[in-house]
């Protein structure tokens, strides 16, 4: 399985900015082969028709979205459906990231209805778990992983496979910080949640993709993705720039 090295845009950029962002970014990576690796970027609602057919120029390159609400159609104000956003050429999805956690309030069991919506719709869902500091001085970060992949698995097992199915490990006091987790913290969570896939998920639990989250940067991109089951990174700040995550994308 290639590694899969995923940029959040959150709700940053215009249309024009993702657009011109997007170009310069395929512009560096039709450059250099892709070889083991593959891009997956989510931008805003707004700006995925835009994107999606220029990314779509690159092999190995996937539009995702954010977020969207687990249901077919209906009367849900300001929402978006799975069907909307493929038809926008999204393949990807967000679930349970620590901003809509913490933020906007959802619950490990919101995130489990929408981990087997977006698979059911046809979507490769990406699982975002991690413990805030808090529950880390605590120790508690097995308690909380354990927790939210079996809540946001609850189910969906007989759906998950390794291609449809990715969990990112995104500490919360790692995200937006600067505060990049150490290697011997990375390893031990990346084991833990291996060891928690393969329970659930004994077919497919070694080789769902477990990418790590949390102000990964061109400089540390190249150490945390060598590290033991880490498969892929999520990038928020330093996706931003084409310069800055196509040298992720390439660490
Ligand atoms: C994220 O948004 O998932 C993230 C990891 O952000 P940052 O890279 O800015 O820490």
């Amino acid at each position: 399985m290639k590694k899969l090295m995923a940029a959040n845009w959150k709700m940053y950029k215009t249309v024009e900015e993702g657009v011109q962002t997007a170009t310069e970014l395929m512009q560096l990576l039709t450059s250099n082969s892709l070889q083991d690796r593959e891009v997956l970027l989510c931008p805003s609602f707004t700006m995925l028709g835009a994107v999606g057919p220029i990314l779509s120029k690159v092999p190995g390159c996937f539009l995702g979205a954010q977020n969207f609400y687990p249901a077919g159609q209906g009367a849900f104000t300001g929402e978006i459906a799975p069907e909307q956003l493929k038809a926008l050429g999204c393949t990807y999805a967000l679930a349970g990231h620590s901003e809509r956690r913490h933020v906007l309030g959802e619950p490990d069991e919101f995130i489990g209805q929408k981990i087997v919506f977006g698979l059911h719709s046809g979507l490769n869902m990406i699982l975002c778990i991690g413990e805030t500091i808090a529950e880390r001085q605590a120790g508690k970060v097995e308690e909380v992983l354990a927790r939210q992949l079996a809540m946001g698995l609850a189910n969906a097992l007989s759906m998950a496979t390794a291609k449809t199915l990715a969990v990112a490990y995104e500490p919360v006091w790692a995200i937006g910080t600067g505060e990049v987790a150490g290697p011997a913290e990375i390893m031990a969570a990346h084991a833990f949640v291996r060891a928690q896939l393969v329970s659930l998920l004994p077919e497919y639990g070694q080789k769902i993709r477990i990418l790590y989250g949390g102000s990964v940067k061109p400089d540390n991109a190249r150490t945390i993705i060598h590290l033991d089951n880490v498969d892929g990174v999520l990038v928020g700040g330093a996706s931003l720039q084409a310069k800055s995550f196509s040298q992720i994308v390439l660490a």
